[in-house]
Parts: C-alpha cells; structure tokens; sequence
C-alpha cells in the first residue's frame, strides 16, 4: 500500500542567522515525500483510500477550489492506487488552473459547479443532481476532514521528537491541527497559524474533534492572511525568497509561507523565551506555487 516512504520527511534545523531568542528552530520537512501527494495530505488520504479500496469501492469522490491541494493529491493517489477519481470543483473556471490541469492529467473526472451549489455540497441532491450513482462512490469530504483523516493526521505526531517546546502548523480546515494534539504530550505547546481572514473560527471545529484532556495547550493565529485565503503580496514573496535563501527551504504561498511569515512577526514581538525550542511542520502544498512560479527564486 504504501507508495510514500515516510522516512523522507527529515527534520532539518533552520539556519540560525534566521532567527533569535529562542534556542533552536527546525523545520519537519514533509514536502519531501511526493512532489504532489505531499506533507499532510498524503496522511489524510491514506486511511480513506486504505478503506476505499478494501470495502470495494471503485470510485472515489471529492471536493476542492481551483487551487486546491487536496484536489490534486487525492488525483495522484488515486491514479496510483487504480482507483477511479472524480472532483467537485468550485467556480467555473474559464481558464483552467495549473492544478486543476494535474488534476486532469492525472485521471481525475472534474466536474465544475457555481460557488451557490458547492456551498450546499454535503447535501446528496447535489450530487445525484450532477447524474452522479452512489452504490461505488465514496465520498472524502473537502480537505479530508474526517475521522480517517484525523487518524491519519496523528501519525504524524511519531515524527516530533518530545523535547521541543513549541509546534508550529498551517491550518485549512484544522485536521492536521486535530491529529497532532491528540499525538502530541498535551506539554508541548502547538501553535496554528490560519491564513483565512477571521481563521480563529477553526477553533470551534478543532474543540469539537478533541477529548476534553487534549483540548489545551493550543493557540490559533489569523492576523497573517495578507488578504485572504490564497491572496498574497510581494512583501509575502519577497519573505519567501529571503527564507529560501537563507534555508534553502522551499515554502508555499497559501500556507507556509504565511505561517513562517507569522512565526517571525511572534519572534520580533518577544512571544518566545530563550530556552525555547521550535518544530514547524512544513506541510507541503508546493504544487500551488506554479501560478507565481516567475515571482520566486526557486523551482516548485
Ligand atoms: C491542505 C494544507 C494545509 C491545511 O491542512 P488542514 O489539515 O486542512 O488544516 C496546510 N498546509 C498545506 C501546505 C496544505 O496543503
């Protein structure tokens, strides 16, 4: 089953003319894994599809925007995997996006539905309204944000070592967020970092889809979203660049580069101590940067 090897995702440190006040910063480097089923969608998929697959399933559907990294994950594993693969996706697009033409290269059945419908997508009628039969259809909810995916998130909580303080994590829909702090010693503070405008609503979600034990010790931030979910600015890209030139670390414009973007402005504003010790996970998402690929100084 698995394709991934898992041992690629090393944990590199960061190069210490980065940052100070705190005593180290390394980076949990799961963008190595797949070019496309990178960092944490690879362990949200892998449950769904394992289940898929054994319970006879031959199609597997899902959703996702035009720039969706799950979208195209799911299209690659899926085609790994011989599965059958269809997506949902939001907007009509008179363009098609980078992704979405992986998405196509890689088999997957895209069918394209106005903002209006996808909104009410967990309701059956839309589905069965798209001509769609559901006797060998299973269906991962967007981001794949559900049980298989929490399960799978909390895999990689077995990469962090216990000794560091503070864990650093984007967030989309909270899964991966979920998965580490049931994996993680309830000590070690986690620290998300939202690029949605208003994100902290997450944390109703995240709450929801934690024991009660578990429900601590984390802290969600959203003042990063330079605009919005997917928006950005140079400021943002010329931040990425200087990090890739100082780490040689490649980060992604929705998520990871707003979140390292964030991590320093905490940095500057004193938040850490000295004896600090920082993990950020790089959850991949690299793909994504083929729409400003001209702007950044290194390859996606
Ligand atoms: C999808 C994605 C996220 C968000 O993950 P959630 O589990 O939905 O919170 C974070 N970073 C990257 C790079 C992603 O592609």
């Amino acid at each position: 089953m698995d394709i991934i090897d898992e041992s690629k995702a090393i944990i590199q440190p960061l190069n210490s003319e980065w940052y100070n006040g705190v005593a180290k910063i390394d980076m949990l480097r799961l963008d190595l894994l797949h070019p496309v089923i990178s960092g944490n969608k690879w362990y949200k998929l892998k449950h769904n599809i394992r289940y898929a697959i054994s319970s006879g399933f031959n199609t597997i559907l899902t959703f996702g925007g035009g720039y969706s990294n799950h979208l195209v994950a799911t299209a690659a594993a899926t085609n790994v995997f011989n599965v059958r693969s269809i997506g949902i996706v939001r907007g009509n697009y008179e363009l098609i996006t980078p992704t979405l033409q992986k998405c196509v290269a890689l088999g997957m059945q895209l069918l394209f539905v106005s903002k209006d419908d996808y909104s009410r997508k967990e309701e059956t009628n839309l589905l069965r309204d798209l001509g769609l039969r559901f006797d060998d259809l299973f269906i991962i909810p967007e981001g794949g944000a559900n049980e298989q995916g929490r399960v799978g998130a909390k895999e990689i909580a077995d990469l962090i070592p216990s000794s560091y303080t503070h864990i650093c994590v984007s967030g989309g829909t909270g899964t991966t967020l979920i998965g580490l702090r049931n994996g993680l010693p309830v000590s070690q503070q986690i620290l998300g970092f939202i690029p949605m405008k208003g994100g902290k609503y997450l944390d109703e979600y995240i709450s929801k889809h934690l024991p009660l034990e578990k429900n601590t010790n984390k802290q969600l931030f959203d003042e990063w979203h330079f605009g919005g979910f997917g928006k950005w600015n140079d400021r943002l890209i010329e931040f990425m660049n200087d990090f890739y030139q100082v780490n040689s670390i490649p980060l992604d414009i929705v998520y990871t580069g707003k979140m390292m973007y964030g991590l320093k402005e905490l940095l500057k504003n004193g938040f850490f101590s000295e004896q600090d010790t920082i993990l950020c996970v790089h959850t991949g998402g690299l793909q994504g940067n083929a729409s400003i690929s001209n702007k950044l100084c290194y390859i996606s």
